[in-house]
């Protein structure tokens, strides 16, 4: 198709030659289309541009004998526009359906198409097996379009038909004819969202955008260690009594969250839910970028889970704006993206395209490992300033996350260290019921820190040398 046509400009060895060296450069842009695969190393930016410019010209407002007399032909008024959406000026999608051709972007659609391509390969490469969706939202209106696709109902898969006793479920008489070779049944209608309380304000958002009620089931401190938690029983009891009065809840439980509070018990929940035919939604917003998290996930995957929603930005290092949506349940997935109303840009979905390109597994593989290294630096800097200040450093439950106590006003602390241009650590008093996530007071004074995936060990050393100058 592109014939690079230089014969006779030049002698024919340097014409091979030339030829030989652009076909091998090519070629890595050649190889992410035909293996829709992550790479293992990282493609330069220019590479990345290269092939962001073949898809972008396939749009149909780069046609140059097009006529456009639609109501939306992605003309634009600024040439910045272009750069600011990669070119992709139609966008993705089709109206109510994300994932659906739009028939004015041939090059937009094949884009997002082979990003969810890459997106599971990747997933696999971290032994996690799963379909996966980018949206064009983050983390909170992400959950809330899972909410939406569960309100709306659904059909599942019976995955096992022997432990479907749930009276709600209903064996759907309308399914289409491709898939009554499987059995499913129709999850009607959600309306009650059972949240294990974290103190998150966009999962609570999340529900009443999705027209939903909330039911949180609250936290209690542990009797192993200094964390809040929240007992499973506690959540089937609260499931059950929204079943007992008519009601269809859905649980979506919390794996990512600021210590002390733990990450739920994905695999007992998943256990139940499946038993019992309760949709289940896990909000992993950080989750992908270390394998404790990625192992609760393996685990809870073998059971009732209808969909991860995870953050590009938290994960991918990307600008905010990105989602990730992952289930085993491709038919889920689908209804997501038909809950999405309308068309939507392409830009969020582009930066993930280009993180997971630029990125290569081999260079996420390693920021996974400073990960646990820093993280680890992070928690024996702390125990010493814990020992020579005369505060602990609290045994909680993370992998991303520290806490230590502090004799003085924690809010104050982490004002003190804003000012000192330290952004992420977060003061909490023992009566901040919401930062506690905990209704009653908790035991200490503290200030939490994150080592999350990109962080530099200088950071944490810098941190934590400027918080022994203000504890
Ligand atoms: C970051 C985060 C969110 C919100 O994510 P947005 O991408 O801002 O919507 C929700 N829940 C948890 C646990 C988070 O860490």
């Amino acid at each position: 198709m592109l014939d690079i046509n230089i014969k006779g400009t030049i002698p024919k060895n340097m014409e091979d030659r030339g030829l030989h060296i652009l076909s091998d450069n090519l070629g890595e842009i050649e190889n992410i289309l035909n293996q829709r695969k992550m790479p293992k190393k990282g493609l330069s930016d220019e590479k990345i541009e290269l092939l962001l410019t073949f898809l972008s010209n396939m749009d149909t407002d780069k046609d140059p004998k097009a006529i456009r007399v639609g109501e939306r032909e992605a003309r634009i008024s600024s040439e910045i526009h272009k750069k600011l959406s990669s070119n992709f000026c139609h966008g993705i999608g089709r109206s109510g359906n994300l994932v659906d051709p739009q028939p004015k972007a041939p090059g937009a659609s094949a884009m997002y198409a082979l990003t969810n391509k890459l997106l599971e390969s990747f997933l696999k490469n971290l032994n996690v097996n799963v379909n996966a969706l980018a949206t064009p939202v983050s983390t909170g209106m992400s959950i809330a379009l899972c909410l939406s696709a569960l309100k709306r109902g659904f059909l599942v898969e019976n995955v096992n038909k022997n432990v479907n006793k749930n009276k709600d479920t209903k064996i759907a008489t309308n399914i289409t004819t491709n898939i009554t070779k499987k059995q499913y049944s129709k999850y009607d209608g959600a309306n009650v969202v059972i949240y294990p309380y974290a103190s998150h304000k966009s999962p609570i958002k999340s529900t009443s955008f999705a027209g939903m009620r909330m039911r949180f089931v609250e936290t209690q401190l542990s009797d192993r260690d200094d964390c809040v938690e929240i007992p499973v029983e506690d959540i089937i009891s609260a499931t059950e009594k929204e079943l007992k009065a008519g009601n269809n809840p859905v649980i979506l439980s919390t794996l990512t969250f600021f210590p002390p509070r733990r990450g739920d018990d994905i695999e007992e929940i998943s256990k139940y839910c499946l038993e019992n035919n309760i949709p289940h939604i896990i909000n992993g917003a950080y989750a992908i970028q270390n394998h404790k998290y990625l192992d609760k996930l393996k685990k809870a995957l073998k059971y009732r889970v209808d969909a991860i929603v995870s953050s590009t930005d938290k994960n991918l290092m990307t600008p905010i704006g990105g989602g990730i949506i992952y289930s085993k349940n491709k038919d889920f997935l689908r209804e997501v993206s038909l809950t999405y109303p309308g068309r939507a840009s392409a830009t969020p979905i582009v930066n993930t395209f280009v993180s997971l390109l630029s990125l290569g597994m081999d260079k996420y593989t390693q920021l996974m490992k400073e990960q646990v290294i820093t993280k680890n630096l992070l928690d024996d800097l702390l125990i010493d300033l814990a020992n020579k200040t005369g505060n602990t450093k609290l045994n909680v439950d993370s992998p991303i996350a520290s806490c230590i106590t502090t004799q003085k006003d924690p809010v104050d602390v982490s004002a003190k260290l804003y000012n000192l241009r330290i952004t992420g650590p977060r003061g909490i008093k023992t009566t901040d019921h919401f930062g506690n996530c905990y209704m009653q007071n908790y035991k200490y004074n503290y200030v939490v820190m994150n080592a999350s995936i990109g962080v530099k060990e200088s950071d944490v050393n810098n941190a934590v040398d400027r918080l022994s100058k203000v504890i």
